[in-house]
């Protein structure tokens, strides 16, 4: 269930601030990377390719403003590097400690994010980052044919 996001829904999103060609150039490239989800340095090596004057720097700020406007979110794994995500449709993350991916774990179907947890009486979810750390299943076949 792939979340197009159109120019006008993304400059709403932007309080009214314009999709800049930068802006659009690193949405591009996260969208692109990510199966990867890919770290600020790695949508920059990419971006820069596309747009040689682009600055890391101004990598790092659209990634921010992208993030503050929630079109990507940033996934965050122990001291890590930060990594980003244009994934709006409720996800979990799974780590992989053996080759590092990263990859999206989609919820079951007509499943509720909010009913596993034991939550209190009347408190609301805004947001949900939930991470799981293992092995995929490519690592683990090859695991097994070591043995
Ligand atoms: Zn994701
Ligand atoms: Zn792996």
């Amino acid at each position: 269930m792939e979340q197009q996001l159109t120019e006008t829904t993304m400059a709403q999103m932007l309080g009214g601030q314009r999709m800049t060609k930068q802006r659009r150039l690193v949405f591009d490239v996260v969208k692109e990377l990510s199966p990867t989800h890919p770290t600020a340095s790695a949508v920059y090596e990419l971006a820069k390719k596309r747009m040689p004057s682009i600055s890391l720097a101004t990598v790092y700020n659209v990634l921010e403003t992208l993030t503050d406007a929630e079109i990507i979110t940033q996934v965050n794994i122990d001291r890590e590097a930060s990594r980003f995500c244009p994934n709006l449709h409720p996800h979990a993350h799974f780590f992989c400690d053996k080759c590092d991916s990263v990859f999206d774990v989609d919820l079951h179907k007509h499943a509720n994010a909010a009913e596993p947890w034991n939550l209190p009486d009347g408190s609301r979810i805004e947001q949900m980052n939930v991470a799981m750390r293992g092995i995929c299943p490519t690592c683990r076949e090859a695991d097994d044919c070591n043995d």
